[in-house]
């Protein structure tokens, strides 16, 4: 399996993943043309993709879904609240559903959905598996629950969020109610929360370990680094993925 971030974060998110002659990617936060030059960037060939599957209907991850599912012929997969709540924005396309918790078959990816507490209608994070291993995929969590942290364990490779350093969020240009939002429930997590949950997932297998949807304002690579490097003691190198241009492709 080998997967890339096309990008990361609060202005627009997508993620690439595949497995021999099929992809899928999870949300398209993206403009179709941005998201097209990103991958031509990577040498990701669009030839494969066969889906978009939507985590939840914040516009950072549906931006571009209706304009690359319309240009590419992609399936559009969400849960059927998801799908109510973004139907009119993303238009015309084919949609197919999943149940939060279901397991769906792409080729030999197998990608698992688990519901997580975000402000969405029904957001939901990833485990995505192939032969070669598994691939845990959880950004805009308002909090750990137990079911994400034990879904998580024992992964070749992990995308987690680190959203905000605690300190500039609260210092920061945000009006209150958008501060208490981000660090609410079903806001975001911080540096510290996220390094956290790292510390507890990390095992001598785990191959990967990507930091993702840094808040632009609120955070940069190098405060979200240095919280991953001291929870995790320096024991992997974790990658930062950012905004504006894609990551490597991560080879699992
Ligand atoms: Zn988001
Ligand atoms: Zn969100």
């Amino acid at each position: 399996m080998r997967f890339c971030l096309l990008a990361s974060g609060s202005k627009g998110n997508a993620i690439w993943v595949e497995e021999g002659p099929l992809a899928v990617v999870i949300d398209c936060g993206l403009s179709a043309k941005e998201f097209k030059a990103r991958a031509a960037m990577r040498g990701l060939d669009l030839k494969k993709l066969k889906a978009v599957i939507i985590s939840h209907e914040h516009r950072d991850h549906i931006q571009g879904v209706g304009p690359l599912a319309r240009s590419l012929d992609l399936t559009v997969i969400a849960n059927a609240a998801t799908q109510a709540a973004c139907a009119n924005f993303v238009g015309k396309v084919r949609w197919d559903e999943f149940a939060t918790g279901d397991t769906m078959n792409f080729g030999h990816l197998r990608v698992q959905t688990m519901s997580i507490s975000h402000d969405a209608a029904e957001p939901t994070a990833f485990v995505i598996e192939s032969d070669s291993g598994a691939l845990g995929l959880a950004t805009d969590l308002g909090a750990v629950t137990n079911l994400v942290r034990q879904r998580l364990l024992g992964l070749r490779s992990l995308i987690l969020e680190f959203n905000h350093d605690y300190d500039r969020l609260m210092e920061g240009p945000y009006p209150w109610p958008l501060k208490q939002r981000v660090r609410g429930r079903t806001g975001h997590l911080a540096n510290e929360e996220a390094a956290e949950l790292a510390a507890r997932l990390y095992h001598s297998d785990l191959k990967h370990l990507v930091l993702a949807h840094l808040s632009q304002t609120n955070n940069t690579p190098e405060l979200a680094l240095k919280a991953a490097n001291q929870a995790l003691k320096e024991v992997i190198e974790p990658i930062a993925a950012g905004q504006d241009e894609p990551t490597i492709v991560f080879d699992l």
